[in-house]
């Protein structure tokens, strides 16, 4: 059985682990591959090697760290087809999902191509009497990331980009679920030139996650996964004085108005709750039709493009989704369907029982819907991260909004409308990090940033974009003068705030 090592001083580590998980083939339901399961001794190992590049690293100039991202950026779309393969094994999405998951990494890469810019500083010339005001930014040394199952290369990519491009050391912890794609992205940083130490990556479960968040050299902890390990990362790491940005669950809704493009709007629901086996933190599991008239209109249309769906292996080129990524996780999206038919709601569509022939053992779920859900129930209230969609009818286009705006959950939401009035008005007051007027999924293009509020997001910075910049980097302020050279000049002795009056 293969066996998924660390990777640490730009090569798969060779002692025999004293701790490994199992790594499944989702479409077949079968163990696949073996992953080490490190601990703080592990750790310590990576972050001294880290510690020992990391500084020639961050002298090399940021032009000459843009041509690494440049050729990593090659190197990604050259192996775009054996990546999306690796991706697709693991995790169980299609392959054309797999590689929009690497695209939308690979954006990030691009983006930091252009670090010389990004890292410029303030200048202020002469704010005092011969006194100049700078502000430059350096990197914080060692970073490390810990990343969830469902974007094994998009997340790991969000993070080590703008870190490596910074001029820092990188560790990855990517899921133990699906932990070959980080390996590989590290492999190719390697071949584009990257010196060994900056990127490595160590495997594990809780046991590594504490050591990162103890280990007094790292610096700074990025975080996707679930709201309750967000919360409890974040605030561990804090407490180690580290940096933290934590992005948790989704309970994302999409708000259909009487004069939506109905066809359009059905279309991007269908897409947005049953891709990636609704296994995404911007999927849509919650629309919201306001009026019964729209809401039975978008239910029929939705039931019509649910019998259209095909649920099969994650490389039939057919497929619209392919196996969710575990036994455990699809008992559990199987009990809150459950809950939710015992909560009253109405069960509209079943995927429950699917299974594909030849691959019985594959955890596949046909798409499920719901309808006439409402705010108290638990199964509306908590993430289900499967394929199962939720109809919530609102009477008015106050109390639509008011659904994502007080749920506990802030990630993403989107509006279905022709009227650029209520558009805005919703953009500006839903309380939700990310919107999408007629978008399903606003996911921010890798310029912007990307985060969410409330139980989605803790910390004040987001991932990439400029908050990468700013995340993977300290600003130092230099106050400088430099004394008139004039006959007779005195220095001045004062035992009063300076001020530049
Ligand atoms: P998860 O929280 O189970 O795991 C995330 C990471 O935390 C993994 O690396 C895992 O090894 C580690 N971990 C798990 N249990 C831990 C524990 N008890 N202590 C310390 N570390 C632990 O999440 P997942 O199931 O891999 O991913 C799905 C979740 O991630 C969903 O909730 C989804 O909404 C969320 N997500 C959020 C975003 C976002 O940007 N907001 C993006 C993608 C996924």
């Amino acid at each position: 059985m293969r066996l998924i090592q660390h990777f640490i001083d730009g090569a798969a580590t060779t002692a025999t682990p004293t701790r490994t998980g199992d790594v499944y083939d989702p479409a077949r339901g079968e163990v696949q591959a073996r992953v080490a399961l490190g601990d703080s001794a592990l750790l310590d190992v990576a972050v001294a090697n880290a510690k020992a590049a990391q500084p020639a690293w961050a002298a090399t100039n940021p032009q000459r760290r843009a041509r690494v991202m440049f050729r990593f950026k090659e190197l990604i779309e050259a192996h775009m087809d054996e990546l999306a393969e690796l991706l697709s094994r693991e995790h169980g999405k299609v392959i054309a999902d797999s590689k929009g998951d690497i695209q939308r990494g690979l954006e990030v890469v691009e983006f930091v191509c252009g670090v010389p810019h990004l890292l410029k500083g303030d200048y202020t010339e002469g704010a005092g009497p011969g006194i100049d005001v700078y502000s430059m930014r350096q990197p914080i040394g060692i970073a490390a990331g810990i990343t969830p199952f469902n974007f094994p290369a998009m997340i790991p990519l969000w993070m080590c980009a703008p870190a490596i491009a910074c001029g820092n050391a990188f560790i990855i912890k990517p899921s133990e679920r699906d932990p070959s794609v980080p390996v590989r992205l590290a492999e190719l940083a390697l071949e584009a030139g990257l010196p060994r130490g900056i990127l490595n990556v160590v495997h594990g479960d809780k046991v590594m996650v504490d050591a990162i968040l103890d280990h007094q050299d790292i610096k700074a902890v990025s975080f996707v996964g679930s709201s309750d390990i967000a919360q409890y990362v974040y605030g561990r790491g804090a407490a180690n004085g580290k940096r933290v940005q934590c992005m948790g669950g989704a309970k994302n809704h999409g708000i259909i108005l009487p004069d939506a493009d109905m066809d359009q709007a059905v279309a991007d629901i269908i897409g947005a709750a049953y891709g990636s086996a609704g296994e995404r933190c911007m999927a849509l599991p919650v629309v919201v039709p306001v009026g019964e008239e729209t809401a039975e209109r978008l239910r029929g249309k939705l039931v019509a493009a649910i019998a259209e769906l095909r649920v099969g292996l994650p490389t039939d080129p057919d497929a619209h989704y392919g196996p969710v990524v575990g036994a455990a996780h699809k008992a559990k999206i199987e009990a809150y369907i459950q809950m939710a038919i015992d909560e009253g709601s109405e069960l509209v569509v079943d995927g429950r029982g699917l299974t594909l022939q030849g691959y019985e053992k594959g955890y596949y779920m046909g798409p499920t819907l719901l309808d006439h859900v409402t705010p108290e129930m638990r199964s509306y209230q908590e993430e289900i991260f499967g394929p199962v969609l939720q109809i919530m009818r609102a009477r008015t286009f106050e109390e639509a909004v008011s659904y994502p705006t007080n749920h506990q959950y802030g990630n993403g939401v989107a509006l279905f409308t022709r009227n650029g009035d209520f558009a805005r008005k919703f953009a500006s007051q839903v309380e939700v990090g990310m919107v999408g007027i007629n978008v399903p999924i606003p996911v921010p293009v890798a310029y912007h940033s990307f985060g969410g509020w409330k139980r989605s997001g803790f910390g004040d910075l987001d991932q990439y974009g400029m908050d990468g910049i700013r995340f993977y980097t300290r600003t130092k302020k230099v106050t400088q003068r430099w004394p008139a050279q004039d006959a007779g000049a005195v220095l001045d002795q004062s035992f009063v705030i300076p001020t530049m009056g």
